[in-house]
């Protein structure tokens, strides 16, 4: 009594941090704690020192995760190092597994680069997952405001989101790629994404709890705890990106 049955959850959008950063989290900690919050199956992303962009480096990860008590899948980069500049072997990863690529952590900002990617991942029907934000106008934590602007303080813009959803978007549908939006936080790229599937375009996207819970009204700004990214923004937001899931226009729930 008092207790929930559901079927196991699937996080798609978490950080092992394995190789390299395990002073943060490795896959037996990581695995632990999704299992005590009912997740069996979970995507980790490859923004790890060394990143997972290569056969080798993910044979690795592999191998350390078959005795998990959970089942941890691992996205591939889409460029080496996540440099944003040459692509991975991208048939190679993905016939070992790579369940999507993505330079999480950051976007890649060169437009024909991308283009490139997207017409592989089309091809070698790959899934790419992007972590949608201009690095010129996101340079700072903070959420944007005209203050911010004013006081000369480092921001994040969402308009850094909305250019880049848009961008990504449109690649997809030239493309014909499957497209993953990752932690999506500003109501306006919700409403591109919306416009796009609307069109048939193959594109889906997630939301973080911490987005759909907090909001910039009710966060002390001076606790470090809610310093994420992106950044938690406006009340009047956070109720837009509640109703879009709601509405079956943002697809899933993902921790990051
Ligand atoms: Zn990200």
């Amino acid at each position: 009594e008092g207790l929930w049955a559901i079927p196991g959850l699937v996080d798609l959008h978490v950080h092992a941090r394995t190789p390299g950063q395990e002073h943060k989290e490795d896959l037996e900690s990581v695995s632990r704690a999704a299992l005590e919050g009912g997740y069996t199956h979970i995507l980790s992303m490859p923004n790890t020192e060394p990143p997972i962009d290569s056969p080798e480096v993910l044979e690795y990860v592999q191998s350390l995760a078959k005795d998990l008590p959970i089942y941890v899948f691992f996205a591939a980069t889409l460029t080496k190092g996540r440099k944003g500049k040459e692509m991975v072997e991208m048939g190679i990863l993905s016939r070992m597994g790579a369940k999507g690529f993505t330079d999480d952590g950051s976007w890649v900002e060169d437009d024909a680069v991308m283009l490139n990617l997207c017409a592989y991942a089309s091809h070698f029907n790959c899934r790419i997952i992007s972590h949608a934000e201009k690095s010129s106008l996101s340079t700072g934590f903070a959420n944007y405001d005209l203050n911010t602007l004013k006081y000369g303080m480092k921001f994040r813009l969402p308009l850094a989101e909305e250019l880049a959803v848009y961008r990504d978007c449109r690649m997809a549908e030239i493309t014909g790629c499957q497209l993953h939006i990752a932690h999506i936080s500003y109501h306006r790229s919700v409403e591109i994404v919306k416009k796009f599937k609307e069109m048939g375009v193959k594109v889906t996207c997630e939301v973080t709890p911490h987005h759909l819970i907090f909001s910039t009204e009710n966060i002390d700004l001076y606790d470090p705890n809610f310093v994420c990214n992106p950044p938690i923004r406006d009340e009047e937001n956070r109720k837009a990106l509640l109703k879009a899931l709601k509405e079956g226009i943002i697809d899933f729930i993902a921790t990051d």
